[in-house]
């Protein structure tokens, strides 16, 4: 099997490239972030203060968490329930920021995301991917942009969606949880010292997915 790391800051366009780039080669694109803001939501829904790696812990064994795919499209279900549009929030991008620095956690979500490129050819998206998850990807791409060009797209991405955000608000949650993820101890949001870094600030969607492709030729031949 094949496995493409990509990993960067929030709001890098991951998701979206990642997405697309998966549906032009036939691969499997699996979002880690969903796993890290069901766990959230799970807290939220229980009361369990997100920072709280004991209680948290003392409850791994009632987060059932699947993720399935329609279409192409991943959707990820806690307890039966298909919670893929609720963990998009901006409170759950926070909850999930919090979860995501315990190291009880991150161990508890390893091997399930591990197993999914066991069995699949996959894109995993993330911010450990090539550095933890996957230290053996066959290719390994950082995506960053300017804080300022990331929390824009993120933004328009909320407004869309019919979310009542300022975009003020969105550059500072943005700023916080980079710092969050680029500071904590356990697995911080960094390259790979492999990876191949893409600065996509100033390129649209579909010259990033080419350029992406681009990579993913040079790095694995005759897959494409
Ligand atoms: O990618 P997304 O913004 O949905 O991720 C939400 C949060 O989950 C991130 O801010 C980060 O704290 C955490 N995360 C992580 N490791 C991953 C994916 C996401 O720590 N592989």
């Amino acid at each position: 099997m094949y496995s493409i790391a990509i990993d960067g800051p929030s709001g890098a366009g991951k998701s979206t490239i990642a997405k697309a780039v998966a549906k032009k080669i036939g691969f499997l694109y699996v979002d880690t972030g969903a796993i890290y803001r069901t766990v959230g939501l799970f807290a939220k829904k229980n009361s369990i203060d997100p920072n709280d790696e004991k209680t948290l812990a003392e409850n791994f064994s009632k987060i059932d968490i699947q993720l399935k795919w329609v279409d192409g499209t991943q959707h990820v279900f806690l307890s039966d329930e298909d919670v893929s549009e609720d963990i998009r929030t901006p409170q759950m991008s926070m909850y999930a920021s919090a979860v995501s620095a315990l190291p009880k956690v991150r161990q508890f979500l390893l091997e399930m995301q591990r197993d999914f490129a066991r069995k699949n050819n996959v894109i995993m998206d993330g911010r450990d991917i090539g550095t933890v998850v996957l230290p053996d990807a066959d290719v390994k791409i950082f995506m960053f942009a300017s804080p300022e060009s990331r929390a824009m797209r993120r933004y328009k991405e909320l407004l869309e969606k019919g979310k009542q955000v300022t975009y003020e608000q969105v550059l500072n949650d943005m700023v916080l949880r980079d710092k969050n993820d680029s500071e904590r101890q356990t697995a911080p949001c960094k390259p790979a010292e492999d990876a191949v870094m893409l600065d996509n600030s100033l390129l649209s969607v579909e010259q990033n997915v080419d350029k992406v492709v681009e990579i993913i030729n040079e790095k694995i031949h005759g897959l494409l």
